[in-house]
Parts: C-alpha cells; sequence; structure tokens
C-alpha cells in the first residue's frame, strides 16, 4: 500500500489528511504544533515526530504550509524532509509559493533522485474537507502518474499544466484575480451600506448580474452575514497578492490592482482581524 507522509495540518491540510485517510491510505502527519497532528491520530495516522521522520518511509510526501519560508525549514531545514527521502519518492508541494523557491526545490529534490511535483489547489476548507479541491500540477508525466492516484484521493481535478513551476504560476494568476474580487467586493458592500441602500437585494442584483462569479457571491454573503469563521486568513492571502506581483514584475507587467488589493488585506491583519477569514477585509471600511 502506498505510504504517504503529510506535512502541515492546518485549514486545508487538515482537510486533505482526513481524505487520504479516509480512502485508506497508510497516512503518517506532522505538524509544527503537536495537537493539530493528534486530532488526526484519533482516525488513524500515525504521528512524526519530525518532518524526516514523517518523510522516510513514505513514498510519497505532501506539504501544505503558509508560506515560502515554512516550505524551506520543512524541506530542507536541519529536521527537513527532502534529505529523508527514498530515491524514487516522490514530494508534493501544494502550499501557494513563488515560482523562483518552488523551481529551486524542485531542482535540489531532482538532484537527490526524488520525483517532484508543485501541485497547489484550488478550492477551499470545505473543498479539502470533501476531497472536492481542483490541482494545478506542474512536473513530468511520469511523476505525475506515480503521484495520479493519491491527488485523485483528494481532488475532482488534476490539472498538469507543463514542466515544474507551471503550477505554481497558474495558482497565483488564479489568487490575483480572486485577491482583487475579494477586495472590490469588499469596497462596494462599503459603499451600498453608507449609501442606505437595502444591501442584500443590491448584493443579490451584483452576483446574480455581469460582475458576479462564484467567489464574489460566497464572499459578498459572507460580507452581509459577518460570517468570519475562517476559510482563508487575509495575511495568506496577502502574501499570494505579494507573490504574484513579484511572479507578473519579472514578466514586466505591473500588477497594480494587486498592490491596492494586498493594501486592503494588510488593513484587516493591522485592525485584528488576522485570525478571520477574508471576507473581513470589508470590516475597516465600515469603520471609516
Ligand atoms: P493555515 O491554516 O494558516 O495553516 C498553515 C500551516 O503552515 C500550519 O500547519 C502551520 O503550522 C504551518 N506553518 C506556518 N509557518 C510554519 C513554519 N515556520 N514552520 C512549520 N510550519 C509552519 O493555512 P491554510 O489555509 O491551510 O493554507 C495552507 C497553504 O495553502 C497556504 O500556502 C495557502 O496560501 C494555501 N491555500 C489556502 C486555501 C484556503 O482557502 N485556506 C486555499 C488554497 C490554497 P501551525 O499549525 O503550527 O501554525
Amino acid at each position: 500500500m502506498t505510504k504517504i507522509g503529510f506535512l502541515g495540518l492546518g485549514t486545508m491540510g487538515a482537510g486533505m489528511a482526513a481524505q487520504l485517510l479516509a480512502k485508506g491510505f497508510d497516512l503518517t502527519v506532522w505538524n509544527r504544533s503537536r495537537a493539530k497532528a493528534d486530532a488526526l491520530a484519533e482516525h488513524g495516522a500515525k504521528v512524526g515526530s519530525t518532518p524526516a521522520d514523517t518523510a522516510a518511509h513514505a513514498d510519497i510526501v505532501i506539504a501544505m504550509l503558509a508560506d515560502d519560508e515554512a516550505s524551506r525549514e520543512i524541506w530542507l531545514g536541519a529536521q527537513g524532509a527532502l534529505a529523508a527521502m527514498k530515491p524514487g519518492a516522490v514530494a508534493i508541494e501544494s502550499s501557494t509559493l513563488t515560482i523562483d523557491w518552488v523551481r529551486e526545490l524542485a531542482n535540489v529534490a531532482n538532484d537527490r533522485g526524488v520525483g517532484f511535483l508543485d501541485a497547489p489547489v484550488t478550492g477551499s476548507k470545505q473543498q479539502a474537507k470533501e476531497g472536492t479541491l481542483k490541482f494545478l500540477v506542474g512536473g513530468t508525466d511520469e511523476v505525475v502518474a506515480q503521484a495520479r492516484s493519491v491527488l485523485d484521493a483528494m481532488s475532482t481535478d488534476v490539472v498538469h499544466l507543463g514542466p515544474n513551476g507551471s503550477g505554481a504560476i497558474l495558482k497565483l494568476v488564479n489568487n490575483f484575480l480572486c485577491g482583487v474580487q475579494v477586495a472590490s467586493t469588499a469596497e462596494a458592500v462599503a459603499m451600498i451600506e453608507r449609501c442606505g441602500l437595502d444591501a442584500t437585494r443590491a448584493v443579490a442584483l451584483l452576483a446574480g448580474g455581469a460582475p458576479g462569479s462564484p467567489l464574489v457571491s460566497a464572499i459578498s454573503q459572507r460580507m452581509l452575514d459577518h460570517a468570519y469563521e475562517p476559510n482563508f486568513l487575509p495575511q495568506l492571502m496577502a502574501k499570494d497578492l505579494a507573490y504574484a506581483k513579484a511572479a507578473f514584475a519579472a514578466q514586466g507587467i505591473n500588477l497594480a490592482s494587486a498592490d491596492a488589493a494586498r493594501a486592503r488585506f494588510d488593513a484587516a491583519v493591522a485592525e485584528g482581524f488576522a485570525d478571520k477569514d477574508i471576507a473581513s477585509i470589508v470590516e475597516p471600511l465600515r469603520r471609516v
């Protein structure tokens, strides 16, 4: 049976790892804060003491971490997973990261005889929990084939886009579009409320009309309901917009709209919403 090591059990990783357990994989998990790993142990996961220990016997190791710094530490740090992996095993990075770091990590993995996929996801907490994410994948056909059954267990779609880095590129493009929509939706909701319109009817018209999208519909409803239980944290979206800004700049494209959107997520963090959902970015606008 395929042995899997899973590193990072936050909002997304916890749901993804639970899906792997539910589908019968032999799973060892690790998280910086041990309590989140213990919660999965109650459902049959083994708990590793370090990333290296978690990866040592695995055929496939998956990471779902906050950012480049966390990813670097967990793969290449003193107790890092990569040096412990068996030749021929596969490392899968599913966190949203910079393209440069993903390519650097891919090179280190390949030099050590470990297959590597960048496989960030679209979908959020609910989709992770239900196993209905979509993977945006960069890597070779051979490594995708090796990892396929594991990716399928957590998703409805595995979209292989090209060589290493391809998944990371499209993920940053995706989250640029998402971040700008969430920021502009917050500004629109604040305007509607400030002018005294019937917010429910006004937002329904917008969400069902030309500006509507699945994200605008969902996020505007959460803003109206003040429903801020975290699906996605504002500082993670700010990070994604910063990573997107740098990636686009490397291609000569200035993401002016990402700068403006990022300021809304930074403001929410500064004003006490760091542990709330991204929909809470409307609150600083309501206070003006
Ligand atoms: P999260 O709930 O904040 O979890 C972050 C994870 O990273 C936790 O396991 C955390 O450990 C770990 N971590 C952070 N810094 C670390 C460090 N220095 N060393 C070791 N571990 C560290 O985030 P999430 O929502 O699951 O997101 C995870 C990744 O998926 C991010 O890259 C995010 O941008 C991306 N993503 C999120 C969503 C979403 O809707 N939430 C959707 C798609 C993609 P602790 O538990 O110890 O803090």
